[in-house]
């Protein structure tokens, strides 16, 4: 066997990424309108063999959400246990979403990233933000009246319910639905191999991504006082992921965190390239289930579930940036406001799907609510893209935390598979 073969998957993505920025880097002052580096490389090549691999993840997001979702809903055995599983995780997602965002809150209050004097704050203008939807929209907006145009728009809440309630009538329905079942499965099975066979084109994918995003990235927005910003936000990102998410996993679970973050690293890697909760979806429920021994009836619910109401990672961005904003503008938060965007950035993460840039857009509903001016958001848009990837790394890495804690203490969980190094790691994963 070569050299090549034995290297690990994750070992081959991390060299397409490195090769990617390296390259990006090197073409980044080339890349001027119209030159060959911009026409041939960044807007052709690298954007061709990037958005391809996005829109090959994203074309299985959906059908997979859908049959293995309705395959773990009617392997469980006892319907209560569909709702004791909906309200842990939901408990869960919500709780750990208000500890990154109270974390992020005192930490900016302490550095003061926007202490710099090099900023202008940009004048308030008519500039408006969405406004929040209300809860009540929120929840009636989760049933589909057409699924199909549900699955259409990958409106996921949408599709979630669907699923469940398919999955409970098939369970319900006797032959037909153990029928049904074993063809499900057979379509499920056939949707991981290929999510198997995307893998494997992974680091050209990766790199391309990288070499294009590196290639466009403004690195004067980082130096102008934006990098205590950018840092701040930064850290707090590699705090939660690396220090909150393994202690909660431990305290709640009694597992060793150090395998839990190893097997996580080649998802992290991707959802970092592709800055989507969403894509990664496939990837995510790979790795839970055959490196991680979380049961496919827990999996399928929670990880769709968490790509699109749990990001931790996006909380945190928007606390930083309302301290930084506040102070960049001169305006002092009172301890009511704190607790303000505490709950509105909590609560303003469900029903917004997992995609890329999205953080922001929840980032003026934030503002708005606590009476800070929306524009300040064209301050930090310029390093926002570096910041997107990072925080989907975060959010991902939540979804799978709250997956295995759930699937432990449910047991729908294999132990054995999540200590054996080996597990699922096909030299594809
Ligand atoms: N890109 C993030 C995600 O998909 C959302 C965001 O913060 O913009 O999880």
């Amino acid at each position: 066997m070569s050299a090549n073969k034995k290297m690990s998957l994750t070992a081959k993505i991390l060299i397409g990424m490195f090769a990617g920025m390296v390259i990006g880097a090197i073409l980044n002052p080339l890349n001027v309108d119209g030159s060959i580096v911009q026409v041939v490389f960044i807007e052709g090549l690298f954007r061709i063999m990037g958005d391809a691999f996005i829109s090959t993840l994203m074309m299985l997001v959906v059908p997979l959400v859908f049959f293995s979702l309705v395959v773990g809903t009617c392997s469980l055995s006892d319907p209560a246990s569909l709702g004791r599983l909906g309200g842990k995780a939901v408990g869960l997602y919500l709780v750990t979403t208000a500890i990154a965002i109270s974390i992020a809150l005192s930490v900016a209050i302490m550095v003061k990233p926007g202490s710099s004097a090099a900023l202008q704050a940009p004048e308030v203008g008519e500039f408006s933000a969405r406004e929040a939807p209300g809860f009540v929209d929120v929840l009636l907006d989760m049933v589909p009246r057409n699924p199909i145009n549900a699955m259409a728009e990958g409106n996921m809440l949408q599709i979630i319910v669907f699923a469940l309630l398919f999955g409970i009538a098939m369970a319900l329905v006797g032959k037909p639905g153990e029928r049904l079942k074993g063809i499900f499965e057979d379509i499920n099975s056939v949707i991981m191999k290929l999510v198997m066979l995307l893998m494997l084109v992974a680091p050209y994918g990766v790199f391309a991504l990288m070499a294009r995003v590196f290639g466009e990235l403004g690195w004067g927005d980082v130096l102008q006082g934006l990098a205590m910003y950018f840092f701040t936000v930064f850290a707090v990102l590699i705090f939660h992921g690396f220090v909150m998410y393994p202690l909660i996993l431990s305290a709640l679970t009694r597992l060793n965190p150090k395998i839990f973050l190893k097997k996580m690293l080649s998802t992290q890697l991707f959802a970092f390239t592709i800055s989507s909760s969403n894509a990664t979806i496939p990837v995510t429920l790979k790795t839970t289930r055959e490196r991680l021994g979380v049961d496919n009836s827990v999996g399928s619910f929670t990880v769709p579930l968490g790509a699109t109401i749990n990001m931790d990672g996006t909380a945190i961005m928007q606390g930083v940036a309302t301290v930084f904003i506040a102070q960049i503008y001169g305006i002092e938060l009172t301890a009511m406001q704190y607790l303000v965007v505490i709950g509105t950035a909590t609560l303003a993460s469900i029903g917004t799907a997992g995609v890329p840039g999205v953080g922001l857009i929840m980032l003026a509903m934030v503002l708005q609510q606590v009476g800070l001016p929306v524009e300040g958001i064209a301050l930090i848009l310029g390093v926002d893209r570096l910041l997107d990837m990072t925080r989907t790394a975060v959010n991902i890495t939540g979804d799978a935390m709250v997956t295995t804690v759930i699937g432990k203490s449910e047991g729908k969980f294999d132990e054995s598979v999540y200590n054996d190094p080996e597990a699922g790691n096909d030299g594809k994963l």
